[in-house]
């Protein structure tokens, strides 16, 4: 049984587990993704809540007794941002409730909804959201970072299609912002991230029709010939349509298992003609290198694009992300010749036809980026290997530097340096944000940014 006083919350939540009572390791586990850091920090619980009213009386606890807050969606931020040491892990997972107005195109849905069955029930009503690219990623933190996904060149950032945010404030209010009404934590909560000042319950989405249909084109080249693809893939890439996605991964190929840079484009469009005409960029292959594998276009159903970009869970991981202005071939020149210690680690280079940005919300904390997204994802499975490929993410970072126009608050490690944070914002988002928080959070109640 928990200690006094938590065991007075336990009676107002769906499940509390106490630091050091029986269940309290698997509950963190459960709630963290990243192996590497699944036991790194111990909150004094973790505290399970299935609705706004269980979130305000954890917020009401929590100040009445000194604690501190951090709201967990998914838990799949890459530096477990929400498990903190000390204070009350708010588990928002069982908010998962989706209700659509098919006639009015938008649905309001429980912070902690998942990208994939979203996408399932939504196509289903002929209906669509710009869910991220893995299939288990979590609206809460994803769109509260901004969110950039799956048809982002034509429908924008995430956070651009939500018309309103359900959250529990520090004062243990119950509230709706929207531009209209507390337009300042409407601003926030569309691009804060992990230092968001309150704890989000839900939020309402404008809807696009489902795209009629999408097409996919992929090649395969050797690491080794990067200089000779890098021309080709910048030119390809200019030419395409605005709003195609333009991806190009180094990783271990799965078929010949050696260093590759894998180029995928994807377009949704009114009919499978269009979509191809919209890449077709892509169809004349570089007459410098071989493709490793013969060059593959298929139309692909939306629901199933999470599967060209899958993410193995139950790994250990370190992440950082950059964001650059640099074309993709400059970019690839830069970091091809840096082998990863793991064959399960890879970087993404994701950009758009045209060179074309994401489109930002006009006013919100999402205020940069937008251009060619670089991920560096490391993926191990062996703790003796920890620092070889911490070190690896480092290094890659660090060959991306001159090319870097600032990072995303969702995927950059904020604790790898003091001025991570600076660098996923405008200085004048950034000061917005510490006002608010300062005014909307003032005894800090919900942690700040890692
Ligand atoms: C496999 C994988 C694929 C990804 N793909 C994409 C992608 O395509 N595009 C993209 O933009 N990002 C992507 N990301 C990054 C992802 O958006 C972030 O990791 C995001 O934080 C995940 O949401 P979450 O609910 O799991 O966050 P959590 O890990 O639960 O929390 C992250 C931070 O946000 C805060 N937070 C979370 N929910 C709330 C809430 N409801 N109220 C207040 N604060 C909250 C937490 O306190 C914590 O500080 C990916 C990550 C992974 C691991």
């Amino acid at each position: 049984m928990p200690a006094p006083p938590l065991a007075d919350l336990a009676r107002h939540v769906s499940a509390l587990h106490a630091h050091a009572a029986a269940g309290y390791d698997r509950a963190r586990e459960r709630v963290i993704w990243n192996k590497r850091l699944d036991k790194a920090r111990a909150p004094d619980a973790v505290v399970e809540c299935r609705s706004a009213e269980e979130v305000a009386a954890v917020v009401r606890f929590a100040a009445a007794n000194g604690l501190k807050v951090s709201p967990r969606g998914t838990g799949h931020h890459y530096e477990a941002a929400a498990l903190r040491e000390g204070g009350l892990l708010l588990d928002l997972g069982g908010i998962d409730f989706i209700e659509i107005d098919e006639a009015a195109g938008t649905a309001r849905v429980g912070a902690a909804v998942i990208g994939g069955p979203l996408s399932e029930r939504l196509a289903r009503q002929g209906l669509a959201f710009p869910v991220g690219h893995c299939v288990d990623v979590g609206l809460s933190g994803y769109v509260l970072a901004g969110g950039f996904g799956w048809n982002a060149g034509e429908w924008g950032a995430a956070c651009t299609n939500v018309t309103a945010v359900e959250m529990v404030t520090a004062a243990g209010e119950i509230v709706v912002a929207s531009e209209s009404d507390r337009p300042d934590l409407f601003w926030a909560a569309r691009g804060a991230g992990p230092g968001f000042f309150a704890a989000i319950t839900a939020y309402h989405l404008r809807l696009h029709p489902l795209p009629p249909a999408t097409f996919a084109w992929r090649a395969s080249f050797a690491v080794k010939d990067v200089p000779a693809i890098a021309d080709w893939l910048s030119t390809a890439t200019e030419a395409t349509h605005p709003t195609a996605e333009v991806g190009c991964f180094l990783l271990n190929h799965w078929d010949t298992h050696e260093p590759a840079a894998v180029i995928r484009v994807s377009c949704c469009a009114e009919s499978e003609e269009e979509a191809r005409e919209r890449i077709s960029p892509f169809f004349a292959l570089p007459t410098t290198a071989l493709s490793l594998d013969e060059a593959k276009s298929e139309p692909v159903a939306f629901t199933e694009l999470f599967k060209m970009s899958p993410m193995p869970s139950g790994e250990r991981v370190a992440a950082d992300h950059a964001w650059s202005d640099a074309t993709l071939g400059e970019l690839l020149l830069a970091i091809h010749d840096l082998p990863s210690p793991s064959t399960h680690s890879t970087v993404d280079l994701v950009g758009f036809g045209g060179h074309s940005r994401v489109a930002l919300p006009a006013d919100a904390a999402l205020s940069l980026g937008g251009g060619t997204g670089a991920g560096i994802y490391a993926l191990w499975d062996d703790p003796a290997d920890d620092e070889a490929n911490r070190a690896w993410v480092r290094r890659m970072d660090e060959a991306l530097a001159p090319l870097r126009s600032g990072r995303y608050v969702g995927e950059a490690d904020l604790t790898a340096g003091p001025d991570r944070l600076a660098e996923c914002f405008t200085p004048q988002a950034l000061e917005r944000l510490r006002k608010l928080r300062a005014r909307h959070d003032p005894n800090g109640l919900f942690f700040a940014w890692p």
